[in-house]
């Protein structure tokens, strides 16, 4: 069985909706993981936002301004008389729940139920569309198999056993659609895998099942060797290795929810990203397999707070270190980078929730200086640190100011701390010297 996921601009209009119809129009069993249409989870963010800081009315016009949008697009994707009565009355209900909720006290549950709307109203949408084109289709509904434990990870045991017995309940189909991004917590009670998300829940699922392939579907032809909201002329990778795949979707390549390697990587189950405007186009596999070596990729991550702390006794002490990670540990602040010297230590972290409480923690044995507003430029490729070519990459970036160095921690990484306001400057410059001056094959 295949897993594919489509986002939310594949979903995005009835167009759209057409074409992911035709691609998942193959003849292998599958399960189709669908995100909210393009707009609607940061709609329904706000929304909620509104009715935290009691906007009641504002919400109110936001959610009806949103209904008449879905009215329209179900008047265009379904011709079949029966099933869009059907679609229609679903989409209205599910409006009438917003509406209602506006007048409930707020919490981070009604949050949660709020956001969870766009899944549940794309996925019926699309199954009834299938429907119509005669397909054999069912819909399984997220919330019951999908869940998280109390640290938040995804419940395995759960998750497969669940899943299974609702595929193997009722007669079988050839098409399975199921929602992204949402599921259960610990207590059963409505929460999501965050932003971006939907891709987590299509490698979960593929290693529930077992699938021989997951194949993510968006809108740009694969993962690109630097990041093209930021560089020109930046090209798709055709393989990556799930390492490399996996330390890109963390350090900033927006293409990937960061957690979506790790499901299929321990199963080896190749995970395909393709681009549902141009389905011929080859996209970018990921699997164990190595691929060249050198620098092949870039991507960058913003909103890094760099602390450096100093310890008190001149020098590093030994279980300096110790005591520091132990600060970190306890406010769950998972770091990023690490440099030390002997008697300092700088890290970074990208959480800032528990920031306040850490600082505290650490002045009473270090000096600490904090600083905001950085980004981490990640190289990643095979074998990086020992290509002859890879040093000279600081010659060419001689003019930015390199706040940390990370070179060697793994052998598919470097990564460097640089000023948000300097980060377009070291993406371009990086972009010209590596890759057009051919020193690295793509
Ligand atoms: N709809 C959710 C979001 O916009 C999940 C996803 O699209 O992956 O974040
Ligand atoms: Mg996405």
């Amino acid at each position: 069985m295949l897993v594919y996921k489509f986002g939310g601009t594949s979903v995005g209009s009835v167009v759209n909706m057409n074409q992911v119809k035709d691609i998942i129009a193959t003849r292998n069993r599958k399960i189709v993981v669908l995100s909210a249409m393009s707009g609607t989870t940061n709609a329904l963010v706000e929304i909620s936002t509104l009715v935290e800081s009691g906007n009641v009315n504002t919400a109110k016009k936001c959610i009806e301004t949103l209904n008449e949008t879905y009215n329209s697009v179900v008047y265009d994707l379904l011709q079949d008389e029966t099933l869009r009565q059907e679609v229609s009355n679903y989409v209205n209900a599910r409006f009438r729940l917003l509406l209602e909720a506006t007048s409930e006290p707020f919490s981070n549950l009604l949050h949660n139920t709020i956001v969870s709307n766009g899944e549940l109203l794309s996925t019926f949408m699309f199954s009834r569309l299938l429907q119509q084109e005669g397909f054999s289709v069912r819909l399984l509904p997220a919330l019951d198999f999908m869940r998280v434990d109390s640290h938040n990870e995804p419940d395995n045991f759960y998750i497969k056993q669940n899943l299974n017995r609702l595929i193997d309940a009722e007669s079988p189909a050839d098409i399975y659609i199921t929602q992204g991004f949402i599921c259960l917590d610990a207590e059963g009670q409505i929460t999501n895998l965050q932003r971006g998300g939907s891709d987590y829940t299509a490698t979960i699922i593929g290693a529930a099942i077992e699938a021989d392939e997951v194949q993510i579907w968006t809108d740009i032809d694969g993962f690109h060797n630097n990041d093209p909201r930021y560089v020109n002329d930046t090209q798709a990778l055709s393989h990556l290795s799930y390492d490399e795949a996996a330390e890109l979707a963390y350090f900033g390549a927006k293409i990937l929810h960061p957690q979506t390697v790790m499901p299929v990587r321990q199963l080896d189950i190749p995970l395909r990203l393709k681009n549902t405007m141009a389905p011929q186009a080859h996209g970018t596999l990921i699997t164990n397999q190595i691929h060249g070596e050198g620098i092949k990729a870039i991507a960058a991550k913003d909103g890094i707070t760099a602390i450096k702390i100093k310890s008190v006794r001149m020098l590093l002490a030994h279980g300096f270190l110790k005591k520091v990670f132990e600060v970190f540990e306890r406010y769950e602040t998972s770091i990023d980078m690490v440099t030390t010297s002997e008697i300092a230590v700088s890290l970074t972290i990208d959480n800032t929730t528990h920031l306040e409480a850490i600082n505290e923690e650490l002045k009473k044995f270090a000096t600490v200086d904090i600083d905001e507003y950085m980004s981490i430029v990640c190289l990643v490729g095979n074998q990086i640190i020992y290509h002859p070519d890879t040093p000279e990459l600081f010659q060419v970036l001689q003019d930015v100011t390199i706040r940390m160095i990370a070179y060697g921690g793994s052998n598919n990484n470097i990564s460097l701390l640089v000023n948000t306001s300097d980060k377009l400057e070291t993406l371009q410059k990086l972009q010209r010297y590596v890759f057009e001056s051919g020193l690295v094959e793509v």
